[in-house]
């Protein structure tokens, strides 16, 4: 009998390549139009705020493209991540299903945004940026990329959402510790900002409202400065794709294969990291993994968003992609899973989604919370509120399975700790936290809040 728990691989093992999905998908891209005149973007455009290598990734169609040195070296730092079998929650649900879960929160800023931060700041480092921008939620993103900045000597501005710049000060403690600046956005530093605050001086602000802040920086800074995206994209995507490469491997060792791949979806990248090489092996190795994004039911983009072109942003800067939204001046609801207040998702996972290949569900703030607390008394770790979408997921899969009398093999991602969120953790424990559901009237005709493209996009 095989009663092994954690999987490891050596440094060895740390990948070479990321997998690109886009080489596999049956679903081509929308293209991604410029903000004002609803043409597919140059080049150019792109060039003010990204180095031309993450453009390239971005459009790229190569199934693998290489890790470059520097990196692999800084991923050493933590990867290869440890899969672990969740032996002691499994005997507390008696359930026949075995629970895996890959493990991103030890890396040293504690989530799996660490991937693709060290790659975005490597390659601005070798185009000559200076400084980035960008937002962050919960501070996780602001956290990782403040990290990567350090190590290539770059100056970094991060905009905070102003709420969990307050429900969250000690995150901002460790970005300033890295060297960056933060400011609590809306801020009075950009148009952007003035804008919101002279219509709402207390407004909690979004993540949609922060990346309009730190876009509209980069974009006029000639040149100077460059701005840097935590999600979405698919460069960031991509890099994310060491998680799931790795637990391949480590499934493998376990002698096991997941029926069902499970992850949280703020914007999309740590469930796509997670998933596509297992959605590459459905689609070339005959494989039947069902792949499935959990949301929250205060911002459920892709259970109850529209699928159409949107802005990326609030003020409307960045460019508009197609995918699923509920529309970008939406404020989802003050959650504690700050990494997953977006209105938007990745643009490659909506038309995955949308073609059937990924299922999806939304879950409440209470439950989440339950699950979250559950997993820490059994396995130990104290699990971020964003991972705990993926926990509460999972441990329904688990029910169900023991309701079906059935053996089901599920592997989630428990994309980081929650070291940082102990004041939702009293909230929870307090009993004061909120069942935060979707707020129906605020979005209940999202297609006013989208743009309207009206020409005939091919
Ligand atoms: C940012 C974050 C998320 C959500 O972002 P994705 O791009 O959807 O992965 C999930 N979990 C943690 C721990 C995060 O920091």
């Amino acid at each position: 009998m095989n009663n092994q728990t954690r999987f490891l691989l050596n440094e060895t093992d740390i990948p070479r390549f990321w997998y690109n999905v886009n080489a596999d998908s049956p679903v081509s891209p929308a293209p991604v139009l410029h903000p004002v005149t609803f043409e597919p973007v140059t080049p150019d455009f792109l060039a003010a705020l990204f180095p031309m290598e993450l453009i390239l990734q971005e459009v790229s169609t190569e199934r693998f493209i290489e890790i470059p040195e520097p990196v692999r070296e800084i991923y050493k730092l933590w990867r290869p991540t440890p899969l672990i079998r969740a032996r002691r929650l499994e005997q507390v649900l008696d359930t026949p299903a075995h629970i895996y879960y890959k493990y991103e929160g030890v890396s040293p800023s504690g989530s799996h945004k660490s991937n693709t931060a060290v790659a975005q700041a490597f390659y601005n480092k070798i185009a000559g940026t200076r400084a980035l921008t960008t937002e962050t939620g919960a501070g996780q993103w602001g956290s990782a990329l403040s990290m990567a900045c350090r190590f290539f000597e770059l100056d970094l501005e991060v905009y905070m959402v102003k709420v969990s710049y307050n429900q969250k000060p000690y995150r901002r403690f460790l970005m300033e510790t890295y060297g960056a600046q933060v400011f609590a956005s809306p801020t009075g530093r950009t148009q952007a900002g003035l804008a919101i605050l002279a219509s709402d001086p207390d407004h909690p602000g979004s993540l949609g409202i922060a990346i309009s802040e730190a876009v509209e920086v980069a974009a006029t800074s000639n040149g100077q400065k460059k701005y840097s995206l935590g999600s979405v994209l698919n460069h960031v995507l991509l890099h994310q794709t060491v998680i799931g490469e790795e637990a391949l491997k480590q499934m493998d060792l376990a002698g096991e294969y997941p029926d069902v791949v499970i992850g949280c979806v703020g914007g999309g990248s740590n469930f796509s990291g997670l998933a596509f090489p297992f959605l590459r092996e459905n689609l070339k190795n005959q494989k039947n993994s069902r792949l499935v994004a959990v949301e929250p039911t205060a911002a459920p983009s892709l259970t109850r968003g529209v699928y159409t072109f949107d802005y990326g942003d609030t003020a409307r800067m960045a460019p508009i992609v197609k995918m699923h939204t509920l529309g970008h001046d939406f404020t989802p609801p003050s959650i504690h899973a700050g990494g997953l207040r977006y209105h938007g998702m990745a643009p490659t996972l909506s038309a995955l989604y949308n073609a059937g290949f990924i299922q999806a569900v939304a879950v409440k703030q209470l439950p989440v919370f339950e699950a979250a607390v559950l997993f820490a008394q059994t396995e130990g770790i104290l699990p971020a509120p964003e991972s705990a979408h993926a926990i509460r997921a999972a441990i329904d899969e688990a029910l169900e399975a023991k309701q079906a009398g059935e053996k089901r093999v599920i592997l989630f991602n428990l994309s980081g700790h929650g070291h940082f969120d102990l004041s939702a953790y009293n909230a929870y424990l307090s009993g004061t936290l909120e069942d935060f559901d979707y707020p129906e009237e605020a979005i209940a005709n999202i297609s006013a809040h989208v743009p309207q493209i009206s020409r005939a996009v091919s």
